[in-house]
Protein backbone atom coordinates (compact mmCIF):
# COMPACT_ATOMS: atom_id res chain seq x y z
CA UNK A 1 0.00 0.00 0.00
CA UNK A 2 1.71 3.47 -1.20
CA UNK A 3 1.40 6.48 1.03
CA UNK A 4 0.08 9.40 -1.68
CA UNK A 5 0.94 13.11 -1.06
CA UNK A 6 -0.01 15.89 -1.89
CA UNK A 7 0.73 16.42 -5.90
CA UNK A 8 1.29 12.74 -6.46
CA UNK A 9 0.47 11.26 -9.44
CA UNK A 10 -2.25 8.16 -9.73
CA UNK A 11 -1.65 5.34 -11.32
CA UNK A 12 -3.92 6.78 -13.89
CA UNK A 13 -2.19 10.04 -14.00
CA UNK A 14 0.89 8.22 -14.24
CA UNK A 15 0.20 6.15 -17.47
CA UNK A 16 -1.02 9.36 -19.13
CA UNK A 17 1.90 11.04 -18.90
CA UNK A 18 4.21 7.87 -19.99
CA UNK A 19 2.15 7.71 -23.06
CA UNK A 20 1.97 11.79 -23.13
CA UNK A 21 5.78 11.85 -23.20
CA UNK A 22 5.71 9.55 -26.76
CA UNK A 23 6.13 6.07 -24.48
CA UNK A 24 4.39 2.88 -24.54
CA UNK A 25 2.31 2.31 -21.57
CA UNK A 26 3.83 -1.05 -19.29
CA UNK A 27 3.39 -2.26 -16.56
CA UNK A 28 7.17 -1.99 -16.27
CA UNK A 29 7.72 1.90 -16.66
CA UNK A 30 4.51 2.75 -14.36
CA UNK A 31 5.85 0.96 -11.09
CA UNK A 32 9.35 2.48 -12.14
CA UNK A 33 7.30 6.19 -11.73
CA UNK A 34 5.43 5.41 -8.44
CA UNK A 35 8.39 4.04 -7.10
CA UNK A 36 10.22 7.36 -7.78
CA UNK A 37 7.10 9.33 -6.75
CA UNK A 38 7.58 7.59 -3.68
CA UNK A 39 11.15 7.59 -2.87
CA UNK A 40 11.81 11.58 -2.19
CA UNK A 41 14.94 11.20 -3.45
CA UNK A 42 16.93 10.06 -6.22
CA UNK A 43 17.39 6.17 -6.86
CA UNK A 44 20.40 4.19 -8.55
CA UNK A 45 19.41 1.82 -11.29
CA UNK A 46 20.99 -1.18 -8.49
CA UNK A 47 18.22 0.32 -6.37
CA UNK A 48 15.51 0.37 -8.88
CA UNK A 49 16.39 -2.72 -9.53
CA UNK A 50 16.23 -4.19 -6.04
CA UNK A 51 13.23 -2.24 -5.46
CA UNK A 52 11.19 -3.93 -8.20
CA UNK A 53 12.72 -7.23 -7.84
CA UNK A 54 9.24 -8.97 -6.56
CA UNK A 55 8.13 -8.59 -10.37
CA UNK A 56 10.86 -10.39 -11.62
CA UNK A 57 12.22 -7.78 -14.29
CA UNK A 58 15.63 -8.28 -15.16
CA UNK A 59 18.39 -5.35 -15.05
CA UNK A 60 18.82 -4.74 -18.96
CA UNK A 61 14.81 -4.25 -19.40
CA UNK A 62 14.78 -2.03 -15.57
CA UNK A 63 18.22 -0.15 -17.20
CA UNK A 64 16.18 0.68 -20.68
CA UNK A 65 13.36 1.81 -18.93
CA UNK A 66 14.88 4.58 -16.93
CA UNK A 67 17.53 5.39 -19.94
CA UNK A 68 14.24 5.79 -22.76
CA UNK A 69 11.99 7.85 -20.07
CA UNK A 70 15.18 10.12 -19.26
CA UNK A 71 15.25 10.35 -23.00
CA UNK A 72 11.20 11.71 -23.01
CA UNK A 73 11.87 13.86 -20.09
CA UNK A 74 9.32 11.93 -17.34
CA UNK A 75 12.64 11.61 -15.60
CA UNK A 76 15.86 13.61 -14.31
CA UNK A 77 19.14 11.75 -14.18
CA UNK A 78 21.70 13.06 -11.73
CA UNK A 79 25.14 12.45 -11.13
CA UNK A 80 26.30 13.34 -7.81
CA UNK A 81 29.75 13.53 -7.82
CA UNK A 82 30.18 9.28 -7.34
CA UNK A 83 29.59 8.51 -10.91
CA UNK A 84 26.70 7.07 -10.54
CA UNK A 85 23.49 7.80 -12.38
CA UNK A 86 20.48 8.71 -9.92
CA UNK A 87 16.77 8.96 -11.48
CA UNK A 88 14.11 10.74 -10.21
CA UNK A 89 10.95 11.82 -11.60
CA UNK A 90 10.56 15.14 -13.10
CA UNK A 91 8.29 17.43 -10.73
CA UNK A 92 6.16 20.43 -11.27
CA UNK A 93 7.00 23.12 -12.95
CA UNK A 94 7.85 25.21 -9.66
CA UNK A 95 9.99 22.13 -8.45
CA UNK A 96 11.76 21.61 -11.94
CA UNK A 97 12.55 25.10 -13.96
CA UNK A 98 12.52 24.87 -17.92
CA UNK A 99 13.33 22.06 -19.77
CA UNK A 100 16.98 20.76 -19.68
CA UNK A 101 17.41 22.30 -16.11
CA UNK A 102 16.77 20.22 -13.29
CA UNK A 103 16.66 20.96 -10.03
CA UNK A 104 19.48 21.79 -7.82
CA UNK A 105 20.83 18.99 -4.86
CA UNK A 106 22.51 18.89 -1.80
CA UNK A 107 24.56 16.18 -1.66
CA UNK A 108 25.91 15.33 1.70
CA UNK A 109 29.91 14.65 1.86
CA UNK A 110 29.53 11.99 4.86
CA UNK A 111 26.89 9.45 4.41
CA UNK A 112 25.99 10.35 0.41
CA UNK A 113 22.59 11.66 1.15
CA UNK A 114 20.91 13.13 -1.34
CA UNK A 115 18.19 15.71 -1.12
CA UNK A 116 16.20 16.98 -3.99
CA UNK A 117 15.67 21.34 -3.92
CA UNK A 118 13.62 23.56 -5.30
CA UNK A 119 14.91 25.55 -8.26
CA UNK A 120 14.96 28.76 -6.62
CA UNK A 121 16.85 27.40 -4.14
CA UNK A 122 19.71 28.47 -6.91
CA UNK A 123 19.28 31.33 -9.69
CA UNK A 124 21.51 30.29 -13.22
CA UNK A 125 22.09 32.74 -15.70
CA UNK A 126 24.10 33.34 -18.55
CA UNK A 127 26.20 36.39 -19.39
CA UNK A 128 29.25 37.88 -21.21
CA UNK A 129 32.29 35.78 -20.94
CA UNK A 130 30.49 32.79 -19.29
CA UNK A 131 29.54 29.45 -20.68
CA UNK A 132 26.53 29.31 -23.32
CA UNK A 133 25.51 25.94 -21.30
CA UNK A 134 24.25 28.21 -18.45
CA UNK A 135 21.52 30.28 -20.68
CA UNK A 136 20.80 27.40 -22.47
CA UNK A 137 19.92 25.65 -18.83
CA UNK A 138 22.47 22.57 -19.27
CA UNK A 139 23.71 22.73 -16.35
CA UNK A 140 23.16 20.80 -13.09
CA UNK A 141 24.10 22.26 -9.51
CA UNK A 142 24.67 20.76 -6.50
CA UNK A 143 25.76 21.69 -3.07
CA UNK A 144 27.48 20.27 -0.81
CA UNK A 145 27.76 20.07 2.83
CA UNK A 146 27.03 17.75 6.32
CA UNK A 147 23.18 16.20 6.15
CA UNK A 148 21.52 17.42 9.99
CA UNK A 149 22.44 13.40 10.52
CA UNK A 150 25.98 13.98 10.00
CA UNK A 151 26.68 17.38 11.50
ZN1 LIG B 1 25.05 12.77 6.01
ZN1 LIG C 1 16.17 15.74 -7.19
Amino acid sequence: MTVRRRGDLTAEEIRERVQAAGLRVTAQRVAVVELLQEARSPLTHAEVVAALAPHGWDRATTYRNLTDMTAAELLQRTDVGDHVWRFELRRAPDVVGHAGMGHPHFVCGDCGEVVCLPLATVRVSGGIGLPKALSGGAVEVQIKGRCDRCR
